[in-house]
């Protein structure tokens, strides 16, 4: 099977969940592999009208088929569709790959993570329930777990089919009917898996998908008046659109933002274990990742051996096309691209040192979105490249003396994603851990594999609520409180 056999027939815009519909879509967007700036599809750019069809669809679902199953029938569909996901386990990773540029160990990857919510949360699903509260004489209470019932999924394009798995997956299992709008930039994945969703049986409207561009359909979907919530991942600055638009409506949300991580790394720290970790945390999927370790703190009496060694690594870095699985592929495309450049040519003009850079691979193809890695050094604090998303495979180093200066340090972004803390010191490991600003703190390691069992989220401008997890259940649903006075 060709992956491409996944798809729906290109402009086609999934409206009811049971069929495709062509229409009513204002046009069609070019879908553009980044390793080799070919158009490989066309996406539907769904309006207004396209979602306000996915809302209603998705409202008859929650309030039919879909809210009738019982948890554990929703749980068996969700496991239902992790299986048909590893059944088509090549098609999917050839369609990831080619849309994104990921490079083929990491396509592979995310797909298997997709595989894992679904199962996950598809064992969850009939887990998650109330309690009862001891409350005066002649009282009983007990707490109902109740999903929210229409919630609105707007994600970005640096890892579609995680993240479908991670905020579908626990939106679904939690007996939300969900809709979707994906990244214009990345949506094949996405259509695929909710064709598989439908192949397995999932009622029309449990699962809807609207492809377009975020001023668009995104607009449209956070501005619906028949939302219940809204999941939102992607930037900060789309996030306050998405915050005003659910303000109207006094509608929650669930916002995973973006990230300036720190990995702290200090002079009692296995050194040497330490370079692959941090090493792979900034070229990962070519820094496109929210929770990339894009800034490096080391304790001074460690830093220029530890510099020089990472220098060794970051030289030997190659970025090219996806097929060539290479350290980096491609950025997703060319304005990225130019803001990734405009960064290093920031650095350089205002005498930020480049201690290392890798290499663009030799006969990579010339309408390839690449660049090559590269290692910063002394950036003053308050530079963007110290400040900044980059959202590329750059890594700025820092110097500190003591605990109390690399805190400071750490925590001198708008940002509170995640921190990565090296050291065998066990008192300094914990110290570290309760005093980082982040959502999520890594002690020895990086990303802990990035298991679905791991809450996931931010503080300050990195964002709020979680997913991932039982925890990501709770984010889904709202609690109901049922008192009953029987004397
Ligand atoms: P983005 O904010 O530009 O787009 C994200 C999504 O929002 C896309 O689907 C886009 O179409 C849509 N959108 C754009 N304008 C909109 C509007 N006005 N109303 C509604 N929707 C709109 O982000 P991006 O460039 O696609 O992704 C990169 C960002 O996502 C980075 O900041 C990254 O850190 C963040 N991110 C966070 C996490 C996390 O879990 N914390 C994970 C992945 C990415």
């Amino acid at each position: 099977m060709s992956a491409f056999d996944l798809l729906p027939t290109p402009g086609a815009t999934l409206l009811t969940g049971a069929d495709w519909s062509a229409e009513p879509a204002d046009g069609t967007l070019p879908v553009i592999d980044p390793s080799t700036g070919e158009e490989i599809y066309r996406l539907a750019a769904g309006g207004a009208a396209a979602v306000d069809r996915a809302v209603m669809a998705a409202r008859a679902a929650a309030d039919g088929p879909w809210g009738a199953l019982p948890a554990v029938e929703k749980g068996r569909l969700l496991v239902r569709l992790s299986r048909a996901i590893e059944d088509h386990f090549e098609a999917l990773w050839h369609l990831e790959s080619h849309d994104t540029g990921k490079p083929v160990k990491q396509a592979k990857a995310d797909i298997t993570a997709c595989a894992r919510y679904f199962e996950f949360y598809g064992g969850a699903a009939d887990k998650h329930h109330g309690e009862t509260i001891p409350y005066q004489a002649g009282y009983s209470v007990l707490t109902w777990k109740e999903p929210y019932g229409v919630t609105g999924h707007i994600i970005p394009w640096n890892y579609p089919a995680q993240i479908f798995g991670r905020t579908i997956g626990g939106a679904l299992a939690a007996g939300n009917a969900c809709v979707l709008k994906p990244a214009e930039d990345a949506c094949l994945t996405p259509l695929a898996l909710a064709q598989l969703a439908l192949a397995v049986g999932f009622p029309p409207g449990a699962l809807t998908v609207v492809t377009g561009l975020g001023t668009a359909a995104g607009a449209a979907l956070c501005a619906h008046p028949g939302l219940d919530h809204v999941s939102f991942t992607g930037s900060p600055q789309t996030a306050v659109a998405v915050q005003t638009a659910a303000a109207r409506h006094n509608r929650p949300v669930t916002l995973e933002l973006g990230g300036k991580s720190p990995q702290i790394v200090f002079a009692d720290a296995d050194l040497d274990g330490a370079l692959p970790f941090i090493t792979n945390a900034i070229v990962q999927n070519a820094g496109q990742t929210c929770s990339a370790g894009s800034r490096l703190l080391v304790q001074e009496a460690v830093a220029d051996r530890f510099l020089d060694a990472l220098s060794t690594r970051f030289t030997a870095l190659e970025a090219g096309p996806a097929d060539r699985d290479l350290d980096c592929g491609p950025l997703i495309n060319a304005k990225q691209k130019a803001r990734v450049d405009g960064y290093l040519t920031q650095a350089a003009r205002d005498g930020v040192r480049t201690l290392a850079s890798g290499r663009i691979a030799a006969n990579a193809p010339a309408g390839g979105t690449f660049v090559a890695p590269a290692l910063l050094d002394r950036a003053p604090v308050d530079h963007p490249v110290a400040q900044e998303e980059i959202f590329g495979p750059v890594l700025t180093a820092f110097r500190f003396h003591d605990e109390a200066e690399a805190i400071a340090l750490a925590d001198a972004t708008p940002f509170g994603l995640v921190a990565g803390v090296w050291t065998q010191d066990g008192g300094r490991q914990f110290r570290l851990a309760r005093a980082l600003r982040a959502g999520q703190v890594f002690v020895n390691n990086y990303g802990a594999g990035g298991g679905v069992e791991l809450p996931f989220g931010g503080m300050k401008k990195s964002g709020f609520g979680r997913e991932k997890a039982l925890e990501g259940l709770d984010h889904f649903s709202v609690t109901k409180t049922v008192a009953i006075r029987h004397g």
